[in-house]
Formats: C-alpha cells, sequence, structure tokens
C-alpha cells in the first residue's frame, strides 16, 4: 500500500524531539511540523502585548493570530503577523510562561485546527506534547522519546550557552522540572505515552545514534502495516 505518511513524536522538553524530527524530515523529504514552536509564539506575543495573565485576552489573540511556520534548510523559522520571532521564541521568559498559555484549552483547539491542517496534506513528522494522542491518534507511526532530566537540562543548557545566554544548569533543569510538572498535570492534552507509541529512553545517545534507531523502528512499524511511503 502506497500512502501519505504521519509520524508523530512525542515526549518531555530536551528529550531530543526537535532534533530526531528534523532529521528524519530531511533524511525522509518529509514536512517537519514544530507543534511546541507554535505555544511559544502566542506565549512570545501574549508577553509582548502584556496579557499573559489575561487568560480571555490569550484566547481571542490566539483566534487571530497569523502564525506561519516555514522548514528550510534544517531550521523551522517562525512568523507572526509576517514578522520572524524564531530565535524571540526560545528565551528563558517563553520558557517560563509557555506551559502555563498552552493549557488553555481554546488556545490548544486553535492550535490543534493549524496542526490537522499541515497533517491532511501528509507526509509529515510532528512533534510535540500530545501529536500522537490527541493531535493525530491515528499516525502512522508514534513515538515517545524521553531521557534523564539531567541529560535533557544539559542539552538545553548548552543550547543557551550557544547563544551566549547566561542561564546557569540549575535554573535550566528547575525550569524543565515545572514545565514537565504542568504538561503532564494538566487536564488537557496531558503529555503521556500513548498505549501504541515506541518508547526511547536516549539518554547516553547521540543525535545521529537516534537517527538510526528511530529510522529502524519506523522502517519495521510501516513494514508491518504494509505502508510504503508515497514521496511528495
Ligand atoms: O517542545 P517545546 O519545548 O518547544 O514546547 C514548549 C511548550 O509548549 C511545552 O512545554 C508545552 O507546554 C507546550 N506544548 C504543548 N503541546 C504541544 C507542544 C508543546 O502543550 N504539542
Amino acid at each position: 500500500m502506497l500512502k501519505k505518511i504521519i509520524i508523530a513524536i512525542d515526549g518531555p522538553a530536551g528529550s531530543g524531539k526537535s532534533t530526531a524530527a528534523k532529521n528524519l524530515a530531511t533524511k525522509l523529504g518529509f514536512i517537519y511540523l514544530d507543534t511546541g514552536a507554535m505555544y511559544r509564539a502566542i506565549t512570545l506575543m501574549a508577553i509582548k502585548k502584556g496579557i499573559v495573565d489575561d487568560t480571555q485576552a490569550v484566547i481571542e489573540m490566539a483566534k487571530n493570530l497569523n502564525l506561519n511556520l516555514k522548514f528550510e534548510n534544517g531550521l523551522t523559522k517562525v512568523f507572526v503577523n509576517g514578522q520572524e520571532v524564531t530565535d524571540e521564541i526560545r528565551s528563558a521568559e517563553v520558557n517560563s510562561k509557555v506551559s502555563e498559555i498552552s493549557a488553555i484549552p481554546e488556545v490548544r483547539e486553535q492550535m490543534v485546527k493549524i496542526q490537522r491542517e499541515i497533517g491532511s496534506k501528509g507526509n509529515i513528522v510532528a512533534e510535540g506534547r500530545d501529536v500522537t494522542t490527541v493531535v493525530f491518534p491515528d499516525a502512522d507511526v508514534k513515538i515517545f522519546l524521553t531521557a534523564s532530566l539531567d541529560v535533557r537540562a544539559q542539552r538545553r543548557l548548552r543550547e543557551f550557552q550557544q547563544k551566549n545566554i547566561p542561564i546557569t544548569f540549575e535554573e535550566v533543569k528547575a525550569n524543565l522540572e515545572k514545565r514537565d510538572k504542568i504538561d503532564s498535570g494538566r487536564k488537557v492534552s496531558p503529555l503521556k505515552k500513548a498505549d501504541d507509541a515506541i518508547e526511547f529512553d536516549n539518554t547516553g545517545f547521540t543525535p545521529e545514534e537516534d537517527l538510526e534507531f528511530l529510522l529502524k523502528k519506523i522502517n519495521e512499524t510501516l513494514r508491518s502495516k504494509g505502508i510504503e511511503i508515497l514521496n511528495n
């Protein structure tokens, strides 16, 4: 059977989802959908407008936001109302607020609608917290990525250091712990492993080893379902 495919990856912050999803999308020639970037963009705009604590205002803003993601040369560029916010959405300030904003059900509803529209075009690698459970429950391959908290914090710290952002290991670790708690504990679309997801703890693995492992698992899963990839 030839088919347009959806590969869905969930996991906590710093588990390597973005890197794995980008590498897979590049290798397979698929679209890469970074759902976290969408929640980050809304959070950034709410901070800029000074409405982060006004749920109703955030919901209204989310409805009218013109959000665009462009995947170019292995990078996801994020635009809001025509303006690029790719770097700004990764700030410590956005990190500290994004889990609260993404716990608002009406905001999620808006985002999931857009994500499914992108998914309907097929041949996509999507990553986030609820893509295997809520956004694409019928995804052809589901992956749940994890790694130890210390390793995840180390990875995120390195990203901040590369951008010369002053932050300590303890601060990064505390933010990850806080986000994990809110993301896993919320009522709507909590982060959890889907029953039929392949679980992979990549503590101690390099991105190249992750890619190799995941490609093997994806091929095995597709083969067992009798699916062949239909290239765009
Ligand atoms: O993956 P990333 O760390 O960029 O996600 C930022 C935040 O966006 C998460 O901590 C979570 O609160 C939220 N998120 C979500 N659902 C998704 C993706 C991200 O709630 N599908």
